[in-house]
C-alpha cells in the first residue's frame, strides 16, 4: 500500500429523517449557544421558520448571495455583533454554509450547520469569498462546522433541476478524489461507496422528489462526497469549472454535470483505480460513460452549448484554463488537451474510447 497522510476535522454529524426539528435546540445547547444567528436565503425561510420556532435566535440573516460577496459577510458580521450571537446556525445550500464560514472566519463563532443541498462544504475547511469578479478562497480550521446535521426531510423541496445537478456536483467530488492531492486509500474508499450510493439514489429521487429513501440515500451519498473532497481536495475538473463559472457565468451545478464525464474520460487511463472502483459503482464498464449515461437518464444537461457556452468562448476558456496550475493532473495537460476535453463537452460528445457506453 502507498504510504499517505489524511488529514480529517473534528466535526459531529447527525444524520436522519426529522434530526433537524428533533435535536437542534440540543445540539446549540451542546455547544453552550444561547443566541444563534441564523443564516439563510428567502428560499429556504420557510424551513427555518419552522426549525427557529423553538430555538432562542439572536437574530436571521437571510441576505445570503451566490459566491459569498464581500458586501453580504460585512453585513452578516455587522448583524452578528449588533445581535450578540454566540453562534451560527447555517440552513441551506453550499452559498449559505459559505456565507456562515466567512462570518466565522471574522468573528470565530461556532457554526452549526443544517445542509439542504448536496454541496458538501459543510464538511470542509474551504472558505472562499468574492469581490466584483476576484474570488479569495483559503482553508481554515475555523470555518469547519462543530456539528451538523443531516436532515433529508428538509430537501425534499429541492426543485428536480436543481437536485440532479447538485447530486451531479457531489458526485464530481467523489471523482475527484481519487486523484486529487491528498488522495489516499481512505478517500478513496468512502469516495467509491459515495458513487454508489448517489448512482442509486438519484433515480429514485427524480422519479419519486418526496420519496424518503432515495432523499437518504443522496444526502448520504452528499455527506460521503463532501468528506472525500475535504481530505483529498479537488484536481483539473474543479479548475476547469471554476474558469466556466466566473468567466462565463455558467451555472456551477450544471457545469459539473456536463464537464464531469469528459475529464473522467481524459483520466481514466493515467488512473487505473478510478476505472475498477468507479465503474462497478456506477454499473457500467467505464467511468465517463456511466456518469453521461445517469446524466441522460435523469435529464440533466449534457452539453456546455445547453448551458451557454459556445464554441466562439473556447479560445478564451482554453486560454484561462491553462492560466491555473495545472501540474498536478494524473496526466499531462497542455493547450490541446484543454481544447479536446472543452471541445467535447461544448457538444456533448465522449472519446470514440468511451462513447459506446453512452446513450
Ligand atoms: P446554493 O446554495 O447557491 O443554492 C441554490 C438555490 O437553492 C438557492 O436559491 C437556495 O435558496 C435554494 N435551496 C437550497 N436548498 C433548498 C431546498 N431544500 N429547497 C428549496 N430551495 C433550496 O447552491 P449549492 O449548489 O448548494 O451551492 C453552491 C455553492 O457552494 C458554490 O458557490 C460552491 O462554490 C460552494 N461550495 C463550496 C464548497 C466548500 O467546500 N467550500 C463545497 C461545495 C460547494
Amino acid at each position: 500500500m502507498r504510504a499517505f497522510t489524511y488529514e480529517t476535522h473534528a466535526a459531529r454529524v447527525v444524520f436522519g429523517t426529522g434530526c433537524a426539528e428533533r435535536a437542534l435546540a440540543e445540539e446549540l445547547g451542546r455547544l453552550g449557544a444561547r443566541r444563534a444567528l441564523i443564516v439563510t436565503t428567502p428560499r429556504t425561510a420557510p424551513l427555518v421558520a419552522e426549525l427557529a420556532a423553538p430555538l432562542s435566535v439572536a437574530a436571521v440573516f437571510d441576505g445570503v448571495r451566490p459566491h459569498v460577496p464581500v458586501d453580504t459577510v460585512d453585513r452578516a458580521v455587522a448583524l452578528a455583533t449588533r445581535a450578540g450571537a454566540d453562534a451560527l446556525l447555517s440552513v441551506g445550500g453550499g452559498s449559505t454554509t459559505g456565507t456562515a464560514k466567512a462570518i466565522a472566519l471574522r468573528t470565530s463563532l461556532p457554526i452549526v450547520a443544517v445542509p439542504t443541498t448536496y454541496a458538501g462544504s459543510e464538511v470542509t475547511s474551504v472558505w472562499g469569498t468574492t469581490e466584483g469578479a476576484r474570488k479569495t478562497t483559503g482553508r481554515s480550521p475555523l470555518v469547519v462546522p462543530r456539528t451538523v446535521l443531516y436532515d433529508p426531510a428538509l430537501t425534499t423541496t429541492l426543485p428536480a433541476a436543481m437536485t440532479a445537478a447538485s447530486a451531479m456536483n457531489a458526485m464530481a467530488h467523489c471523482v475527484e478524489a481519487f486523484y486529487a492531492p491528498g488522495a489516499n486509500p481512505v478517500t478513496d474508499l468512502v469516495a467509491a461507496e459515495g458513487v454508489r450510493v448517489i448512482a442509486g439514489a438519484l433515480p429514485a429521487v427524480m422519479a419519486d422528489p418526496a420519496g424518503e429513501a432515495g432523499r437518504t440515500g443522496l444526502l448520504y451519498g452528499a455527506y460521503l462526497a463532501g468528506s472525500a473532497f475535504a481530505a483529498a481536495g479537488s484536481g483539473l475538473h474543479h479548475q476547469i469549472c471554476h474558469v466556466l463559472g466566473g468567466a462565463f457565468g455558467l451555472p456551477h451545478a450544471e457545469t459539473h454535470t456536463v464537464l464531469l464525464p469528459h475529464v473522467a474520460a481524459f483520466n481514466e487511463p493515467a488512473v487505473p483505480a478510478l476505472r475498477a472502483r468507479l465503474a462497478p459503482a456506477l454499473g457500467a464498464t467505464d467511468v465517463a460513460g456511466g456518469l453521461t449515461r445517469l446524466a441522460a437518464r435523469i435529464g440533466a444537461p449534457v452539453s456546455l452549448a445547453q448551458i451557454g457556452l459556445t464554441e466562439d468562448d473556447l479560445d478564451t476558456a482554453v486560454g484561462l484554463v491553462l492560466e491555473k496550475d495545472l501540474g498536478g493532473n494524473p496526466r499531462p495537460v497542455g493547450e490541446a488537451e484543454v481544447r479536446g476535453i472543452l471541445t467535447g463537452a461544448v457538444h456533448g460528445h465522449l472519446p470514440a474510447s468511451t462513447r459506446r457506453e453512452s446513450v
